[in-house]
């Protein structure tokens, strides 16, 4: 790119694919249920491929990138292309192939989902054994190269790159049966996959593309150097094929980048807001000056509009070590939503500060034209600050802990039977619940019905617990839409958009709030629901609140300051939720903190920072009970091997952790770590009591007693008898009632076999 005169070129790195008005969404989902055909569907993709590339035309990049679209997932699509399916999932159809990889069906599972980056979008992790064999299918590439040509588009190819692709895979089970698992990493097999990169970049030639864009992001984290070397032999491959333009997108590219540009590629993108060491790294390292390198400096993962006086400056510095700039996002523009024009219901003073997806591109383009008005940021008005909140911060001691240690305290908190056993907070959102919901939000339904319908809800719930037996209760969290936007829509300092949609994963968009200014509480939140469910039952009913780290993870939180400072914020608004719950008589608090593992840094450099800044935050906002009220947390979504230390930082007395998949890994990992902290004298923080899901509440299978039994029997073989508890992986919300009876009634007799056996 940039071939041309002109001295910055613009481009973007991709684009969101679920149409500006979740047009995806409707077409698969009907599709699923047998609605729209294949061909239907077809019609309905090729409508969002072609108003992605009236977006893409009309800002007025140089050049655009094609191939970005996808019906689930842009990982299983690279599977796609080339031929990396499983043969559980092969159908008549490609189209059937393709969603019994992604959503499974009667016969088969589906891929795993796992989180992307330390981003809140899931993509599909491909299997790969040794006796995968790849081939190219560039159909898919081709189809939409060509669609943006037909508009004569400078049109740019985008594949996943193959080092990314098969350090996101997992070796297939195939594989790990054999008990070779530790034996093959699907990276061994770059070799042969970089020689059907070379047939997809061959034929993406031969359509008349020039450049093609490589997407590598799993180069921004930590890799061996066998990973590396790996990197370069496959770009020594394939830059004799076509210009390659290599994007990372989620951090610095730090070691690789000299291998990327030893290897020949002929084009970089530096992720200029969060990897902008890579800047000076480049400066200092003898790069060709025909080498096209973008600069990053419109932010991909968040809300805020671009500091155009600071990214000219790096546009500047980049002109010093290339003849051919460019400029573009940080990333694919896949994490934020489509168009700000949607939102008509935000303040002014917030909207004047918001670009979105189709207000990025013209950031974008602005910047190669140096007559345009550059501004600085506006600094936040005054009423955005909240001077209560920060000096209450202040005064906080450095390490927020709790006065009284694990084993003094434990011994005041509510007594129970051995293994007691618990759920982890919601039960099923009904569809009746649902509508409800909607019907208040929409004013269809009064506040006075709506409360007398929710707390219908709770004594249901409460009397389904009480029947089978459970130890401790949960409210069942009907009144609560999303576990975030339920917190957000009552603390200042956060908007909520009207139709701000980023894709989570497949069909399912979220709708993050914008945390944008100091938060506070304006008072009690959830006390109301958790005092009436107490009040139906003598059972302890566990109060249940999200942590700071997993509201600012499923936010788009301000970068005007650290994480650090406003995850604070937060804490200090469920601190006093905290106090509130206690003094009305709430003996257990539940703060759920299932994003922990999703923020840790790629880098292992920075994960010492984030523990400190995380668990504090976690601290702050629990350690202000008694002695005698017990702190629960709740973690799910990933292994958390990784993170243990973090977890045992949080001080909680109780954590549950989603361990059935990983047939309770995480108790060996916990034996690891403690074996570890206590060569180091280390007596005050650990994962003390704790709760390894023992029923795995994804699939609408109900675990047997048995299974669960031996479960059971593993984790008291593990960990002392006395700290373990009894419950499913996650909430019950989107299970039916239909599972979740008969499952919970299993779990109780599990641990009802089990303490026998302790007894
Ligand atoms: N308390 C929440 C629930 O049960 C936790 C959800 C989660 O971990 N994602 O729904
Ligand atoms: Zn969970």
């Amino acid at each position: 790119m940039n071939d041309s005169k002109k001295p910055v070129h613009a481009t973007v790195l991709g684009y969101p694919r679920i149409g500006a008005n979740r047009e995806l969404k409707r077409a698969v989902e009907a599709h699923w249920s047998g609605r729209l055909d294949t061909a239907e569907l077809d019609a309905a993709a090729a409508a969002i491929r072609s108003e992605m590339l009236d977006d893409l035309a009309s800002a007025g990049l140089d050049s655009i990138p094609t191939g970005v679209f996808s019906l689930y997932d842009h990982v299983l699509d690279t599977a796609v292309a080339v031929d990396a399916i499983a043969p559980r999932h092969r159908r008549e159809t490609e189209t059937a192939t393709y969603f019994a990889a992604a959503r499974g069906d009667a016969d088969a599972v589906p891929l795993e989902m796992t989180k992307w980056f330390d981003t809140n979008y899931h993509y599909l992790v491909p299997e790969i054994g040794p006796e995968t064999v790849f081939r190219a299918r560039p159909e898919k590439a081709l189809t939409e190269f060509a669609e943006a040509r037909e508009r004569n588009l400078n049109a740019r190819p985008v594949l996943l790159g193959p080092a990314s692709f098969l350090l996101l895979s997992k070796a297939s089970d195939e594989v790990a049966a054999e008990g070779d698992a530790n034996g093959f990493a699907p990276i061994e097999k770059i070799d042969e996959l970089t020689a059907v990169y070379e047939a997809l970049l061959t034929a993406l030639v031969e359509a008349g593309a020039e450049w093609i864009q490589l997407d590598e992001p799993a180069l921004c984290a930590d890799r061996t150097e066998a990973e590396l070397e790996a990197v370069r032999s496959a770009y020594r491959r394939l830059t004799p094929i076509a210009k390659l333009f290599v994007t990372g997108g989620y951090g610095p590219f730090g070691e690789s980048l000299p291998v990327l540009l030893e290897s020949g590629v002929q084009g970089i993108a530096l992720d200029l807001v969060r990897g902008r060491e890579d800047l000076a790294a480049l400066e200092s390292l003898d790069v060709s000056r025909e080498t096209f390198i973008s600069a990053g400096v419109v932010d991909g993962r968040n809300i805020w509009r671009t500091d155009l006086l600071a990214a000219a400056a790096d546009l500047e510095r980049l002109h010093r070590v290339t003849d051919r700039p460019g400029v573009s996002s940080s990333c694919s523009l896949l994490h934020v939503p489509v168009d700000l024009d949607a939102e008509t219901e935000l303040p002014s003073s917030l909207i004047e500060r918001l670009a979105f997806a189709r207000q990025k591109l013209r950031e974008i383009t602005s910047l190669t034209d140096a007559d345009a008005p550059r501004h600085q940021r506006p600094t936040a008005p005054g009423e955005w600050r909240d001077e209560t909140v920060r000096s209450r911060l202040a005064a906080l001691p450095e390490d927020a802990d709790r006065r009284v240690d694990y084993a003094e305290r434990a011994a005041l908190q509510v007594g129970l039977p051995p293994l007691p056993t618990t759920t982890i907070g919601s039960f099923p959102q009904t569809a009746e619940l649902r509508k409800a919901r909607a019907d208040h939000r929409r004013g269809l339904m009064i506040d006075a019905d709506y409360h007398a319908r929710m707390k219908n809800e709770v004594a249901a719930v409460i009397a389904e617990q009480e029947k089978l037996g459970i130890d401790v209760l949960v409210h069942g969290e009907p009144e609560r839409n999303d576990m975030v936007q339920y917190f957000a829509e009552q603390l200042t300092g956060f908007a909520t958009t009207a139709a701000g949609w980023v894709q989570s994963y497949g069909s399912r968009c979220v709708r993050p709030p914008i945390l944008y200014a100091d938060v506070a509480r304006t008072g009690p939140m959830t006390v109301e629901w958790t005092s009436y469910a107490q009040s139906l039952t003598d059972k302890p009913v566990k109060g249940m609140l999200t942590g700071p780290v997993t509201i600012l993870a499923w936010s788009f939180v301000r970068d005007d300051q650290p994480l650090a400072d406003t995850a604070d914020q937060v804490a200090l608004a469920l601190r006093d939720e905290v106090a509130d719950l206690e003094a009305a008589g709430t003996g257990i608090i539940q703060v759920d903190e299932p994003a922990l593992r999703e923020l840790l840094p790629l880098r292992r450099e920075g994960h010492d920072a984030y523990r400190a800044w995380a668990t504090r935050a976690f601290r702050i906002a629990t350690s202000g009970v008694r002695p005698e009220t017990a702190v629960h947390t709740h973690l799910c979504y990933s292994e958390f091997g990784e993170v243990l230390d973090a977890i045992a930082d949080l001080d909680a007395d109780v954590a549950s952790i989603e361990a059935s998949r990983s047939k309770m890994e995480i108790l060996a990992d916990l034996d690891r770590a403690e074996r570890r902290t206590g060569d180091e004298g280390n007596a005050v923080r650990g994962v003390h009591q704790v709760g390894p899901g023992v029923w795995d509440i994804h699939s609408p299978r109900v675990p047997s007693v048995e299974e669960m039994t031996a479960s059971l029997r593993l984790a008291v073989a593990a960990v002392d008898p006395k700290r373990i508890w009894v419950n499913p992986d996650c909430g019950l919300k989107t299970r039916r009632y239909e599972e979740v009876r008969p499952s919970l009634a299993n779990m109780v007799e599990a641990a009802r076999i089990v303490r026998g056996e302790l007894a």
